[in-house]
């Protein structure tokens, strides 16, 4: 037996090939059929689950959920999105979903060679494979196909990822090793978690046709038929969930109006517009990404606490999925440059050793590094280890907040001051300074530290500005490095003969004008961590640019996305909020955006419930 890995790594899959075929050295049978694995697929899987059909009838904004056990090569997943592309029109906003689990998911060089089976599914694999996310324990959420494929992965424990996972199934794909080889898979408890995530008409289909697996599906309330097994497996079995579990799928309430075009905004805009909903985005600015998300370059960055739990989860998540989220926007904001969290003085340095002693982080999102390793990673001298983040990198959140506002379902209202914020015919009426009324199904409060005052509710939330300078440091008056650096402060690349560094965190002042003072402290701070980057020629502090924002944090320090609970815990119809990124706006926004995109078209959730729980609204009531 393995020995489990710390955390937050899993296990990968022990392969023997065979012929070119995998076959799990755990469980000791094969991923696939050795004749041709995607003709059984389509025989077990996608005939009897009416697939083209089904397919067919989604609605242009619907969407449709398969839901696996056992992830494997991700075979079943490649021949669902094939017949998805085949069976829908190429311009419309439908998604498939398709959740699934995986105890022991393939390294990505595993998954390379067992897809190359597969010429005609190519093009898919290859999208599959540049997305893969690093081999951490949890659920990842991967966006293809332009969006209209979106992957909900769980890599663990089939009963963990059941109870945790929030969806509803269309299609069930029971898919793990032979019950004999593999009993936890077929087991009475995980069936019942099956049956909990179906609706009346869900349909499933399985390879298998053993006593037991049927009686438990029976007892579950699944309708059996045995069909013909593929190839040497002389049955297999289809079903249709029969027990009375309807599902009320409200139809699309738009349109939304997100109220904040900042990174937060901007990226759920994007989000939902891609889903084929529409959106009024708005902002009292001229433009979008005026404020918090307005500084010329910002880090992508998140601080990963020593102990692997929910919240330092939840951070790991959201990084990998905002690096996979900007890197489709490469050649416009995205510069993933990697980055350099430096042990710049000796708490950190603490911090960073306790860090790697109990975390075991897989290399494709962190490596530690020694101070020669960072040098040359940088190139420029540094004198303290780190760790590097070779998937990480910078953008330019107000070009990014631009082009994320550049979809044709996104109508846009700056330059508008919000009046007053209040429901009316069961809808919300957004009333602006110019005395005129938008209208909106549904609102999302992403205004940074202003949701605060938006809040139609009585009762104070505990949102706080907290003030940040940036200081601009032209080059070559300064060495600058090639990669971002993280520490007491943060350094960027140079791009266009500049490179922004800070930014101060000043808790009690709230002067929106960039100060010397603020500027003298981020070249203390800088020269402090890296020494290097000061020249014979380095200009003062009153010579140099600054731009100040303030960015919201709550209470803990932890963001909010959700729906609306007052100071009782009742949810407020129709009403969400996104707000207190703090300094790791770029890094949260991807993921929360994703969360709430979700939530308000009632699809599959990204998160499990155990991480969605500390984003809810209700904790930034004081008591
Ligand atoms: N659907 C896969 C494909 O398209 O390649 C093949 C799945 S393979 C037959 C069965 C998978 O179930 C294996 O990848 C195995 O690691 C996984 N598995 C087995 N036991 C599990 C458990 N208890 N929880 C989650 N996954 C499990």
């Amino acid at each position: 037996m393995q020995q489990s890995p710390l955390p937050p790594a899993t296990e990968p899959a022990e392969l023997i090939w065979r012929d070119g075929v995998p076959e799990s050295a755990t469980f000791g049978d094969v991923y696939f059929n050795r004749e041709d694995g995607l003709a059984e697929v389509r025989h077990v899987f996608v005939g009897p689950s009416q697939l083209p059909e089904r397919f067919r009838q989604v609605s242009a904004q619907g969407h449709f959920v398969i839901a696996e056990s056992g992830f494997g090569t991700g075979l079943n997943f490649l021949a669902a999105w094939s017949e998805w592309m085949t069976q829908r029109p190429l311009d419309d906003n439908a998604v498939l979903h398709f959740v699934s689990v995986e105890r022991y998911p393939l390294t990505r060089s595993d998954l390379v060679t067992a897809l190359s089976h597969w010429p005609e599914l190519r093009q898919l694999a290859d999208e599959l494979i540049e997305l893969y996310p690093p081999l951490i324990k949890g659920t990842h959420r991967l966006v293809l196909a332009g969006g209209k494929i979106r992957l909900t992965l769980h890599f663990g424990e089939i009963a963990d990822a059941l109870q945790q996972l929030t969806f509803k199934a269309d299609a069930w794909f029971l898919d793990g090793f032979t019950p004999s080889q593999n009993p936890e898979m077929w087991h009475r408890d995980v069936i019942d978690l099956v049956a909990q995530h179906s609706k009346t008409g869900t349909t499933l289909a399985t390879f298998t046709s053993s006593g037991e697996v049927r009686r438990s599906l029976t007892d579950s309330g699944f309708s059996l038929m045995i069909l013909p097994g593929f190839g040497y497996k002389r049955d297999m079995l289809a079903g249709q969930f029969s027990a009375m579990q309807p599902v009320k799928r409200t139809g699309l309430a738009e349109p939304v109006a997100i109220i904040g075009a900042g990174i937060a905004g901007t990226a759920l805009a994007w989000n939902l517009a891609n889903r084929g909903v529409s959106v009024l985005l708005i902002d009292q600015a001229p433009e979008p990404g005026s404020a918090a998300s307005g500084n010329p370059q910002g880090a992508l960055y998140v601080k990963l606490g020593v102990e692997y739990n929910t919240q330092t989860e939840l951070a790991a998540t959201a990084l990998s999925f905002s690096q996979r989220f900007y890197g489709a926007w490469q050649s416009d904001f995205w510069h993933p440059t990697g980055l350099l969290q430096l042990a710049s003085n000796p708490q950190e340095a603490d911090r960073q050793r306790r860090f790697c002693e109990r975390n075991n982080y897989p290399s494709d999102l962190m490596v530690p590094v020694d101070a020669i390793e960072a040098s040359q990673i940088a190139g420029i001298p540094i004198r303290h280890p780190g760790l590097w983040f070779p998937g990480s990198g910078w953008l330019a959140p107000a070009e990014a907040c631009a082009r994320l506002t550049t979809h044709p379902r996104i109508k846009t209202q700056f330059d508008c001051q919000i009046a007053s914020l209040q429901p009316c015919n069961n809808q919300w009426c957004i009333r602006t300074d110019r005395g005129e009324d938008l209208h909106a199904q549904s609102v999302v409060i992403a205004g940074g530290h202003e949701a605060a005052k938006l809040v139609p509710l009585p009762g104070e939330l505990k949102l706080k500005p907290i003030r940040g300078q940036t200081t601009q440091l032209p080059e070559p008056l300064f060495n600058l490095p090639r990669t971002v650096i993280c520490g007491s402060r943060y350094l960027n690349p140079g791009i266009n003969g500049n490179a922004t560094t800070g930014a101060t965190f000043d808790l009690r002042d709230n002067n929106p004008t960039p100060t010397v003072a603020s500027n003298q402290e981020n070249l203390e701070a800088l020269r402090e961590m890296l020494p290097a980057t000061s020249t014979s020629n380095a200009p003062d502090a009153d010579q140099l640019e600054g731009r100040v924002a303030f960015r919201c944090t709550t209470h803990d320090y932890q963001p909010v996305a959700g729906l609306l609970q007052g100071s009782d815990g009742a949810p407020v119809d129709g009403l969400y909020l996104m707000t207190g990124l703090g300094s790791k706006g770029l890094a949260w926004a991807p993921l929360l955006a994703e969360y709430l995109g979700d939530v308000i078209t009632d699809q599959p959730r990204c998160l499990s419930s155990r991480l969605a729980k500390p984003l809810e609204t209700r904790r930034l009531y004081r008591t």
